[in-house]
């Protein structure tokens, strides 16, 4: 453990950088007249851009290769990444991506292909989508799939826009999506992009839906239920039968999160639960690669009732092969329309059929069961000292709150940044909002034991230091990450608020 004074930044003597992190801006690296490459004279060829040609420079940095590469490859190591070190950020699922699947997805047939090409040509690359599209069926016990969703928000908009399009058909204008307090952001955030009013449905003392409260806010104006299964508690909801029944009683739909899906492939099929429509995060169960913004890829299985209204295109087979759904006449009259360009992320399909091709039936469901023991085993080993709200034994992530701090001066913030030190990345702070201060543990099939019981220790004597009261080092950490501490002070988001405040202003004045 660093001093918070023995932190300096190194200047080399001949002041070029040493190993002080800060990298530079790529154009600051640049120097004037410099190309990578020794390209021969343009040839004099007869100008035919009509007066659209450059005029000057456009400002291109010119550097050699090896300068690129390693301002990119010391950029990456001011990063931390699950192929750094254990990565426990609670519903991300932010598991090992295999290697195999990379290698898969390179395959010249599957990476060089494009999208605009005859179906003829592509008849691979559609059986691929058909075969993981019916992997995907298998598991969650489901008739249909949409597979173009580019991720989970991006799915949760096209289960939405699914069930809109039903009860529209049906003439039913239901204007009410309800959301329990646990739900990600992204849940109504998606209901109230879809125009709907989002009611609040709480949570019970065991972190579970209210049962009494939701069947009190069921009516005729309700359009839909928006659950996560496990719920972002850690927990499984167990009467998700009987609110899957009221919510049908109702005449609503019922949308299942499917986000942290990995804690029970193999074990449960959300189909068999009554749920009409859930997204499934291909890159957090089946590995592919997410974090820094994507791609992801948020496929959505439906129920019958839903699927004339699913987004094209659609895979489908008939005698002469492969072809998709918006290609045939008479096809697909209902469907709400297309909610992505082409079919959907084929590098990220690639990857997810190949996780579970590797894996096998049996492999995926020892993959939950391996996840839900490795979060147990956490809550085993920090129950005492972490104080948990929830009684266990939790699915596949365990969610402590910050009682345990209180009256430490060490907040749920200054604990997470201290774990960076430690070689962590720090759990998920301050989410669910159902607890106060949320810290949100998921530590994946992917970790060993021996990653795992680092983990506790670090943990362990984190804790025992922010109970003893030594929050002066926690609110100065991380000491040794290449970024300390952002300025998160009121004084620093002024540049925001001023920029809210000017959007806001200009609004009144349109
Ligand atoms: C990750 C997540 C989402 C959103 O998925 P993205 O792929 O990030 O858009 C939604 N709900 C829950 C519970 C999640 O964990």
């Amino acid at each position: 453990m660093t001093d918070p004074d023995t932190f300096t930044t190194y200047q080399t003597s001949s002041g070029h950088r040493g190993l002080d992190l800060a990298e530079p801006l790529i154009f600051e690296l640049d120097s004037p007249g410099r190309c990578g490459v020794d390209l021969p004279d343009a040839p004099d060829v007869p100008n035919r851009l009509g007066g659209l040609e450059r005029v000057a420079a456009i400002g291109l940095p010119g550097l050699s290769e090896p300068q690129v590469v390693r301002h990119f490859v010391r950029l990456s190591r001011n990063n931390f990444a699950i192929d750094a070190g254990l990565y426990p950020l609670g519903s991300c699922t932010m598991k090992h991506n295999p290697r195999l699947n990379e290698k898969m997805a390179r395959l010249p047939g599957f990476a060089d292909i494009h999208p605009m090409q005859p179906v003829e040509t592509v008849q691979g690359a559609l059986e691929l989508i058909d075969i993981l599209a019916d992997w995907l069926l298998t598991l969650t016990g489901m008739p249909t799939i949409a597979m173009s969703p580019a991720a989970g928000a991006h799915g949760e908009l096209c289960g939405l826009m699914t069930i809109r399009a039903a009860l529209e058909a049906q003439g039913d204008a239901r204007e009410v999506v309800l959301v329990p307090t646990s739900a990600h952001g992204t849940n109504p955030a998606t209901a109230a992009i879809c125009g709907y009013r989002i009611e609040q449905i709480p949570a019970d003392d065991r972190g579970r839906v209210d049962l009494a409260a939701l069947k009190e806010k069921l009516g005729p104006h309700v359009a839909a239920i928006m659950l996560t299964n496990p719920n972002t508690c850690g927990l499984f909801e167990n009467q998700i039968v009987e609110i899957a029944e009221a919510v049908h009683e109702a005449g609503a739909f019922f949308y299942c999160d499917g986000a942290n899906f990995n804690a029970i492939v193999g074990k449960v099929r959300p189909g068999d639960l009554g749920i009409d429509c859930m997204h499934l995060n291909l890159h957090k169960t089946f590995s592919t690669p997410h974090g820094g913004g994507g791609p992801g890829s948020g496929p959505v299985v439906l129920a019958e009732a839903l699927a004339p209204y699913a987004p094209l295109p659609m895979v489908v087979r008939d005698a002469d092969g492969l072809d998709l759904v918006e290609h045939r006449a008479g096809g697909a009259e209902s469907s709400f329309g297309r909610l992505k360009g082409f079919h959907g992320q084929m590098g990220m399909f690639v990857r997810a059929l190949s996780f579970i091709l590797s894996h096998g039936a049996d492999g995926l469901r020892q993959a939950s069961e391996d996840a839900v023991l490795n979060a147990n085993y956490i809550m085993a080993q920090l129950q005492d000292l972490f104080s948990l709200p929830f009684p266990g034994p939790c699915m596949h992530e365990v969610l402590f709150d910050d009682s345990f701090l209180k009256d430490s001066g060490v907040s749920t913030l200054d604990f997470a940044k201290a774990m960076i030190d430690e070689g962590f990345h720090p759990m998920t702070m301050y989410f669910p909002l159902v607890v106060s201060g949320a810290m949100l543990i998921e530590p994946t099939e992917s970790e060993s034991k021996i990653s795992l019981d680092q983990f506790i220790t670090s943990m362990r004597h984190l804790g025992e230091r922010a109970i003893r009261g030594d929050a002066d080092f926690f609110a100065g950490a991380p000491y040794l990450a290449p970024y300390r501490r952002l300025d998160e002070t009121q004084a620093a988001r002024k540049p925001v608020l001023r920029w809210r405040e000017a959007t806001k202003a200009a609004e009144a004045a349109e």
